[in-house]
């Protein structure tokens, strides 16, 4: 099943939350929305699955607009963060009842919930009350709960964002691998871009309720189309300068640009891996602190003549040798996006 959105735009009272949007989405393909929060991502999923109208704007699924159908008759599952599963109800119980309401006969039923079951790691479990499971399985039982009357389109809003961080990074892997192997046509709306990047085949990265780019998660992290997306995406430093020729002067600081953008200021977005340090008596910056992160660290400088720097370095790297707090720093910048700025 594929999706194609054309120019949705949809307004709450004088405030517009999706603002022509246009995108499209292939069979079998699980495409992410990530954006901030208030972006508009799930009033486009909302829309989709058609739980709210657009004010102007088409949805169809392979082709076909859908934007006269009910939510039931588009055929999409829905999870969302609280998608509270029937507490009364076995998980068993909670798997099969979209296939109850349909009409689905007991043996038939239970064919397909114990094969859900098996598929979301969820076997020997189905007795159980949704009580009784961890933050993590009830999220796999509300997929499953979803996708057990075989849906079309798989909609997606934040399902693990309440889920702690370390079952949260399972969660992922799993529903990777899950859609790996039934293929079905997801969406899936998150703020986190770590999240977008480890599942989504292509990432759209929504704000103030317009699409900023639609990428493969490599070409929106190497060549962001925007600034808001380059800020977005990563740890990165954005640091005001002026073009001298084809070198951007921050403060003490020059940076060569292959590409200056047209006018003489520019905003550099650098990412805090493509940025070396080493220590050198006429460098442009000084060292302040050193904060080990895990199996990363981070070194802060600050630029004479300008603002801060940071950058990140594998905690072993020898790029770190002789960098502690005083060091007096060079500073090579291995990619840089540079924006043009009013100067
Ligand atoms: P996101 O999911 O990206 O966080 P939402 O789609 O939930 O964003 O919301 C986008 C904007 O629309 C927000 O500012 C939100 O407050 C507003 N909004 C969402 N639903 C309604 C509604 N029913 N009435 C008025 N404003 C709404
Ligand atoms: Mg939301």
């Amino acid at each position: 099943m594929s999706i194609q959105v054309r120019n949705l735009t949809k307004h709450f009272t004088g405030f517009t939350a999706v603002d022509d949007v246009s995108f499209d989405v292939n069979p079998g393909e699980l495409v992410a929305l990530l954006g901030p929060s208030g972006g508009g991502k799930s009033t486009l999923l909302r829309i989709i699955a058609g739980l709210e109208e657009a004010d102007a704007g088409t949805v169809s699924l392979d082709g076909e607009a859908v934007d006269h159908l009910h939510a039931r008759a588009r055929r999409v599952g829905f999870v969302f963060q609280h998608y509270a599963l029937f507490r009364h109800m076995t998980v068993a119980q909670n798997i099969g009842f979209g296939l109850e309401v349909a009409g689905v006969a007991p043996a038939e039923r239970q064919a397909r919930v114990e094969e859900l079951l098996r598929l979301m790691g969820l076997g020997g479990l189905g007795g159980r009350r949704p009580s009784e499971l961890s933050g993590g399985q009830r999220q796999r039982v509300a997929l499953a709960r979803a996708l057990a009357p075989r849906p079309r389109l798989l909609l997606l809003d934040e399902p693990f964002a309440a889920i702690d961080a370390k079952v949260r990074e399972e969660l992922r892997q799993w529903l990777r691998a899950l859609h790996d192997e039934v293929h079905v046509t997801s969406l899936f709306v998150t703020h986190d871009q770590q999240e977008a990047f480890a599942l989504a085949d292509r990432v759209l990265v929504i704000n103030q309720g317009r699409l900023e780019q639609a990428g493969t998660p490599a070409q929106i992290l190497d060549s962001p189309a925007t600034e808001f997306v380059a800020r977005f995406v990563g740890e990165v430093n954005v640091l005001d300068g002026v073009m001298h020729q084809d070198h951007a002067h921050v403060g003490e600081l020059r940076v060569p640009l292959q590409h200056p953008p047209a006018g003489r200021g520019v905003r550099l977005v650098i990412r805090a891996y493509d940025l070396k340090f080493w220590a050198a008596d006429d460098g442009p910056a000084t060292v302040r602190r050193v904060l080990p992160l895990g199996d990363r660290v981070k070194v802060e400088a600050q630029i004479h003549g300008a603002g801060p720097v940071f950058a990140q370095f594998p905690r072993r790297s020898s790029l770190l040798e002789g960098i502690e707090p005083g060091t007096r720093i060079a500073i090579e910048v291995t990619h840089a996006r540079a924006y043009p700025r009013a100067a």
